[in-house]
């Protein structure tokens, strides 16, 4: 039997979570409002924030940045794993999904930690790397719109120092990057055929790329882990 075989069913992610989930009354709280958004398929599952935690202090990370915050559940996993004077700066370009997070990053007093940023992340990357801070990023979460993740990718190699980790959210695209037609109507309706072949493209990309370690990982929607040479 190989690895293959393994079918990755409900009844067994429930037994992950059920044995393996550390997910803080905060958290859960605000996942649950999330929920009933209809765009709360957005919302990385808890298990990916907690791997993402976990990384990030074995990492012993004291910067990060976000590209995609929706209402903030990333943002706070990353800011509950970062040391007190740590930073997370949390690029979107809509707020009234990140002022939901904002009540949370408060109650778990967390929001000296975020820096929130409203506009498009290229222009707030663009802004953070005109003032000096290339190579000053111990951290990068990529998670906002995918026509754009070859562009993220570049900037955060830029702001990242050396031995810095991008972890890069759905890099399966729900399995479209093999199969388009695995999509059902609602996820057709939210990923665009640009969509896949950038993704595909960047994948294809960050397998051959000589300027970095990688790992893909079949976690949530996948996410490949790249660090910095
Ligand atoms: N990381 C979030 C979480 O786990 O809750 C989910 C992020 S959601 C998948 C993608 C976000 O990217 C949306 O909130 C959307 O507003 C944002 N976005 C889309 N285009 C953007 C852009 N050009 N710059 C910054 N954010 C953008
Ligand atoms: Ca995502």
């Amino acid at each position: 039997m190989d690895k293959s075989e393994i079918k990755f069913t409900k009844e067994l992610h429930d037994y992950i979570l059920s044995v393996s989930l550390r997910e803080s009354d905060v958290l859960r709280r605000l996942r649950a409002e999330t929920d009933r958004d209809p765009n709360a398929i957005m919302q990385i599952p808890p298990e990916q924030g907690q791997f993402m935690a976990f990384l990030i202090r074995t990492l012993g990370a004291k910067r990060a940045i976000e590209i995609g915050t929706y209402t903030g559940y990333s943002a706070l996993c990353i800011a509950l794993a970062l040391p007190k004077d740590g930073v997370v700066v949390a690029c979107d370009i809509n707020d009234t999904w990140a002022n939901i997070g904002k009540r949370y990053w408060k109650e778990a007093g967390v929001s000296d930690r975020i820096d929130f940023r409203l506009g498009p992340a290229l222009n707030t990357i663009e802004e953070l790397l005109a003032s000096g801070q290339s190579a000053t990023f111990d951290f990068a979460f990529i998670d906002a719109d995918k026509s754009n993740y070859i562009r993220y990718y570049e900037a955060a190699l830029s702001l990242l120092r050396p031995g810095g980790i991008i972890a890069i959210d759905n890099v399966l695209l729900f399995g479209s990057v093999v199969d388009p037609n695995v999509l059902n109507a609602d996820l057709r309706s939210r990923i665009s055929d640009t969509d896949i072949s950038v993704l595909r493209e960047l994948n294809e990309k960050i397998g051959q790329d000589s300027r970095v370690d990688m790992s893909m990982l079949p976690v949530a929607d996948g996410l490949t882990l790249v660090r910095k040479l």
